[in-house]
This record gives structure tokens, sequence and C-alpha cells, in this order.
């Protein structure tokens, strides 16, 4: 290619990026916002994608990923999505490796000598393995252009899916020699796009921002007075039980029993929730996603990154904390871009729950100091969190979660089997406090988020309104959207 291409955006050259997508992927054209955001990674800034799930936010990445000479970064938050997402691509002839601790030292070693022999495909990892400056090393010696950070809301306080490990990756970036950053999320609340370019340190990143409004998406809100109301609009939702769909519930507890009760009444259910075995979610789930069983009944462990693009309905049979939360949820119907129906069973009084679950959510000075405490007794050999959850006095949820607030703050550092170092012995009462205080404001926000959540079932206006809003997006053309039980009330 003459070098005057390579550097006008001539219209050639655009179509030039058509022809590779169809090449490489088999898709006739770009989806909204995805040119834009291959273009400017390609073209080395810093990028931040928000776009809803299911959207094609991969593309995003592996495009501009194939299309550069050296090898992509692809950091992830779920080790069991990279095996897919590397298997995809290997599928597809490219060359793609996951490193994670699920590795054994043998598998570890081949991967690490292959990146060592100039590797310049993707390289799918954890926050945890970026951690380890050795591997950074390694990485720094590969010919790194492009480094991706998926799920990126993870990076944020403000996001439903936290995780503290995120925050470390801003760091990560640069101590890499500053790859080019290419952020992707399907979280557009303004205060989480704001803590990712800040945490990421890509304050000048180009975003590129897609609408929220799903036009084949109905939603409907079923109101019960009575918890045992549920399951009869349930079973009258599912009608013949045959349409591929997913059913949210609460609890595990609930789950198990919503489970048991369509199978006696002759439906075909899976289940899903954090506290099967590893080997019965993963068969569930395999046969949900092979289209065996209709339904999943499942807590919201189910979903990230799940991509089943004909789930023609998402019931949800409690109030979901948030309206993100269920908006990434609800948004897993009608990927393939038919018709779906996302309804919300919403019952007043379960509110309620929700204000005991947040009750105990964030630690209190006082779980604070005797979780502090409890680390100090045992620095000589540190603990694993089940062998100090033994000796410690809080209960298991306040515990984890004073653990939770100790590693973003830094006093505490897991090492690789598992053991919980205390790197900051000497705080006081005083800074447990102060620490605990910056999470009153966490809690604060918890409860509006909940309130907007009620305002979304209660409403009489448009449902994507009222969803939109939340987003900032009040721009997005829904007049009378003809897509929920308000505007069609027939449908
Ligand atoms: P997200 O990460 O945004 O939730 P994915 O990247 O998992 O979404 O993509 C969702 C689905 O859309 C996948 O099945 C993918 O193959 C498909 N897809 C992505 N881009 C295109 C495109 N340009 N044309 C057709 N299908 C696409
Ligand atoms: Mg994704």
């Amino acid at each position: 290619m003459p070098e005057a291409m390579d550097r006008e955006p001539t219209p050639a050259r655009r179509d030039g990026l058509v022809q590779r997508l169809r090449i490489h992927f088999g898709f006739r054209s770009f989806r909204p916002g995805q040119r834009r955001a291959v273009q400017s990674a390609m073209d080395g800034r810093d990028t931040l994608v928000v776009m809803p799930t299911g959207s094609g936010k991969s593309l995003c990445f592996q495009l501009p990923g194939l299309e550069l000479p050296g090898a992509t970064v692809v950091v992830s938050p779920l080790i069991a999505l990279m095996k897919d997402q590397t298997e995809a691509l290997e599928s597809r002839g490219f060359e793609a490796m996951a490193i994670n601790s699920t590795l054994t030292a043998a598998q570890r070693e081949e991967a690490e000598e292959r990146i060592k022999n100039g590797f310049h495909g993707f390289i799918y990892t954890t926050p945890e393995q970026l951690a380890d400056p050795e591997f950074r090393t390694l990485l720094r010696a590969a010919q790194l252009d492009l480094f991706v950070v998926d799920e990126a809301h993870c990076v944020s306080q403000w996001g439903h899916d936290f995780r503290p490990e995120y925050l470390a990756l801003g760091a990560v970036i640069e101590d890499l020699g500053r790859p080019t950053v290419l952020a992707l999320t399907a979280t557009a609340t303004a205060d989480v796009v704001e803590d990712v370019l800040k945490q990421l340190r890509i304050p000048d990143a180009a975003v590129v921002h897609t609408g929220f409004y799903r036009p084949n998406l109905r939603l409907a809100v079923v109101s019960v007075t009575e918890e045992v109301e549920k399951f009869d609009r349930l079973v009258e939702l599912l009608g013949d039980g045959e349409s591929s769909g997913v059913v949210y519930a609460a609890t595990v507890k609930a789950v198990e029993s919503l489970t048991e009760q369509l199978a006696e009444r002759g439906f075909r259910v899976v289940a899903y929730h954090g506290r099967m075995k590893t080997v019965d979610r993963a068969t569930n789930q395999d046969r949900f996603m092979k289209g065996e069983v209709p339904i999943m009944v499942a807590t919201n462990a189910f979903g990230l990154g799940i991509d089943k693009p004909d789930i023609r309905y998402v019931i949800h049979t409690h109030l979901p904390g948030t309206i993100e939360s269920f908006y990434q949820e609800f948004g897993r119907a009608g990927r393939d871009g038919e018709p779906a129906t996302c309804t919300l069973i919403y019952r007043p009084e379960d509110r309620k729950l929700h204000a005991f679950f947040q009750a105990g959510r964030y630690p209190s000075s006082e779980d604070l100091v005797n979780a502090h405490h409890a680390l100090k007794r045992l620095a000589e050999s540190p603990p694993r969190f089940d062998e100090l959850e033994l000796v410690s006095p809080l209960p298991r949820t306040r515990f984890k979660s004073a653990l939770n607030v100790f590693r973003a703050a830094g006093i505490v550092k897991e090492d690789l089997s598992g053991r919980l170092h205390l790197l900051r012995p000497e705080l006081t009462l005083d800074d447990m406090s102060r620490l605990a205080s910056r999470y009153e404001e966490r809690d604060e926000i918890d409860r509006l988020n909940l309130q907007r959540m009620v305002e979304y079932a209660e409403s009489r206006d448009c449902r994507w309104r009222v969803v939109l809003d939340y987003f900032g997006q009040d721009d997005e053309p829904v007049g009378a959207c003809g897509r929920c039980d308000h505007c069609s009330p027939g449908l």
C-alpha cells in the first residue's frame, strides 16, 4: 500500500475497513458506533466505548487487534468468559491465549514462551495477573500496541460491579509504556464514565457513545400484592414454555424453589446461581445456551457476557437494586433484533427486602476495627479468609465487606495462595472511622438508585423514558415508544 493511503482516511480506505470486517468476521456491515471505535483505536487514540449489552463491543477491539501489528492485551473480569472468547478467536484462525490463575505451571510456561517468541495475537488476562511485576516485564518486552479493558465499569466505585483490583490498572498501563487504551462498558451514567477515564488515566480519550434505546424490547410491569401471586403471573407469562428466556430471582433459595415448582408444572427449566457446584452450573448454562432447555431460572450471577441471540423474554420476579443492573439483565433479551419482552413482576413490599440487604452492605467503623484487630492478631502467619472467618467476631458478610474495603484501600493484600497480608497494622480507630465514612456516601447512592428503580416500577409514564432518563439520554427519540405497557397497553 502506498504510504499516502496509509495516512489519508480516503473513502477507499474506509471501505477497506468494511472489507476487513467481512473477511475476518463475515459481518456485512458495522453496527452503530463500531466503525468509529475501531478507527479511533487504530489511529492510536485512547478510546472509551459505551454501548449497550449485546451491541457488539468485542468487535470494537478484536478488529483493531487483528489489524495492528503487535499483541493486544485484553483485561476481563471473568475467567469463565476468557475461554469462550479465546476459543472463538482461535476457531476463526486468529492467535489468542488466556493467562489466568487456572493455568497449570506447564501451561503457563508455554504461554510465556509464546509471548517471548514474538506473539502478536490476543492475550486475555486479569487485573490480578497484571499486578505481578514479572508478568509486566514479559509484556513490556513484547510488542504491545493495544491495551483493552473490557467491562470497564468494574473500575468504578459507582458501578454495579466494582472490582477493587481494577483500580490498579491505571498504574499498570503506565508501567507498560502507555499502549493505546481501549475501554468498553455498557454502563453510561456520567459518574461511571468520568471515573473510568480518571482511574485508567486516559482523560483525553475519545468517547464513542451509542444510544441505549432498544426498540425491539417491550418493557412491562405486572403488579402483585402478595408474594404467592408471583408464581401464577410467572406461569401466565411463560405460556407454553417453549421459547427461550431467563427468569431472574433475588436469592439462591428463590431460584431453587422456582425451578422446582416450574418443573413440577411440566416446564423444562434449568437453574443457575452462585452456590451451585461449578460443573452443574456449567452444564446448565451449556444446555440453555444450546437450546436444549428453553428456560433458565437464575440469580444475577447468570449473564455477564452471555451471548445467546434468541432470548425472547427476561422476567424479573423481584425488584433489581438499580436501573443499571436491571438494564444489563433485561438487555440479554432480543440480541438478534427480533421482538422480545422484558417483564418485571413487582410487589411494592420488595423494596423492604432491599433495605434489609442494604443495611449490612458496607461495614461500620466498628466492623472495620474488629476485622483489623483479627488480622493483626494473626499477622505472624497470614490466614486465609475461611480461617480468619472462624476467629472473627463478625458475621461472614460483614467481615467480607470489611475485607473488601481494606483491599480497596491497600490495607490488606491477598497473595496467590489466598493468604491475607496486613500491610498497615499501625492504623488507628480514627483511621477506621474515616474509612467507614467514605462508604456512607456510597450507601446513600444505593438508596437513590433503588428509588429510581421503584419509580420505574410505579411510573405512569413510558417505561423506556424512565430508563433513558436514568442514563441521561434525554435526546433519544422516544415519544410514545409503542414498546412498553403504557404506550401500547394492548400488546
Ligand atoms: P457486547 O460485548 O456489547 O455485549 P458482543 O461483543 O458479545 O456484545 O456481541 C454480541 C453479538 O453481536 C455477537 O454475537 C456478535 O457476533 C454480534 N455482532 C457484533 N458485531 C456485529 C456486526 N457488525 N454485524 C453482525 N453481528 C455482529
Ligand atoms: Mg462484552
